[in-house]
């Protein structure tokens, strides 16, 4: 039986985070359990970008001060780490995002220590899966006496959703993760990447910023959703099952959480988990917007209907107004297909990643617009999604 703890919390003023977070812990052992004074503990944090914490693309930096201030006065040496997707110039956005964040400054006022996972080192480790056999993660998951993963609850427009089973991806330092899009562009083949890293690490516990939530086309296009909720578990696939029942959704709808359930990652099923604190069955969020996800459906095999379906799917754009050049996604592109010069996207080549739409920090890529006509035909004809 897994437990996941879902508590109210519905601001970051520091004192509420701290009580919902210690209320909720009371109900897995309590703190106590998992850390002792003197031990290194490692805060995963989701730091895909380098934006504010009032964009909800982020782990909110008050909910990592409080985590951060718990464990200091527990004792512990606290690092908060991660590495951001996409790269300017050939390096990774890391160290602004930390700075933008306010992570930076808030780590030095808390005691905390920064840890920049494409400047830490990496470890090499065999993987089981049909897309790649070596991986290399960055080398403070392997040294910390606890990892605790602090996922944001967000949409993903090409995954559907991203929380604690995901997050773990930003283990990968740099510019390494774009091989590992290439390898395994379709959410369910990332899915075994992603499962790959949860099978050969060791993370402790899993608390989920769902204070301020993602809607729409996230994890960064999308915009801000008061959900109020703090989820906890020591089984990542136990939370991400509940946090997708908030959201309407079931976890074949979340591709990456199926395979993580078909690879035995954790428990799934109602009759595995034992939910604990203010609710006793997940409570739906009202008026949340899921992202578009017309991308990912198997499309029926009647000729025309099939290429008309394929013509409507969503596919990234660059809206040219909006762009400011900065090529973040021409360089983040795993298969360079973005023109640098006309940001034109070669979509016989694209593999539909989307991570140009995750990385742009100005909103410039775009999805398709006519995906109210694509759902129709898909209904219509009874494409299923895979
Ligand atoms: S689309 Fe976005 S990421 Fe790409 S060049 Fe323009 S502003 Fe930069
Ligand atoms: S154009 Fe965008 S969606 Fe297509 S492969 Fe490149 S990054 Fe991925």
């Amino acid at each position: 039986m897994a437990k996941v703890v879902i508590k109210e919390c519905d601001s970051y003023r520091i004192e509420e985070v701290t009580t919902a977070i210690n209320q909720g812990m009371d109900h897995i052992g309590g703190w106590d359990a998992f850390v002792k004074p003197g031990m290194t503990v490692l805060l995963k944090i989701n730091l895909i970008t380098p934006r504010g914490p009032e964009s909800a693309a982020i782990t909110h930096t008050e909910f990592v001060r409080a985590i951060t201030r718990i464990l200091r006065e527990k004792g512990c040496t606290v690092w908060i780490g991660d590495s951001s997707g996409g790269a300017i110039a050939g390096t990774a956005p890391t160290a602004r995002s930390f700075i933008v964040s306010g992570l930076k400054q808030m780590a030095e006022e808390e005691g905390a220590i920064i840890k920049n996972f494409d400047l830490e080192g990496v470890e090499a480790v065999q993987v089981d899966n049909p897309f790649v056999s070596e991986m290399y993660l960055a080398k403070p998951v392997f040294q910390a006496d606890l990892v605790i993963n602090l996922p944001k609850l967000k949409t993903h427009s090409a995954a559907m959703f991203t929380g604690a089973v995901k997050n773990i991806f930003g283990l990968v330092p740099g510019l390494k993760k774009a091989d590992y899009h290439r390898v395994a562009p379709s959410p369910t083949d990332f899915g075994h990447v992603i499962a790959s890293i949860h099978q050969v690490t060791d993370i402790g516990l899993h608390i989920m910023d769902g204070i301020v939530a993602m809607q729409g086309e996230g994890p960064t296009a999308g915009t801000p959703y008061p959900a109020n909720k703090i989820l906890i578990s020591t089984d990542p696939l136990a939370l991400d099952t509940i946090a997708v029942a908030m959201m309407g959704l079931g976890i074949d709808d979340v591709p990456i959480l199926a395979v993580a359930r078909d690879k035995g990652l954790g428990k799934s099923r109602p009759t595995e988990l034992s939910l604990l604190g203010d609710y006793e069955t997940p409570p739906r969020f009202k008026g949340f917007r899921l992202p578009r996800y017309i991308r990912r459906l198997r499309l029926p095999s009647y000729g025309f209907v099939s290429a008309a379906l394929r013509f409507l799917k969503t596919r990234p754009q660059i809206n040219l107004e909006i762009c400011r050049h900065c090529n973040m996604c021409v360089e983040s592109c795993p298969v360079h297909v973005i023109d640098k010069a006309t940001k034109q996207i070669d979509y016989t080549q694209c593999i539909e990643c989307m991570c140009c739409h995750e990385l742009c920090e100005h909103q410039a890529v775009e999805l398709r617009k006519d995906y109210r006509l694509a759902e129709i035909m898909l209904k219509l004809y009874g494409a299923r999604k895979r």
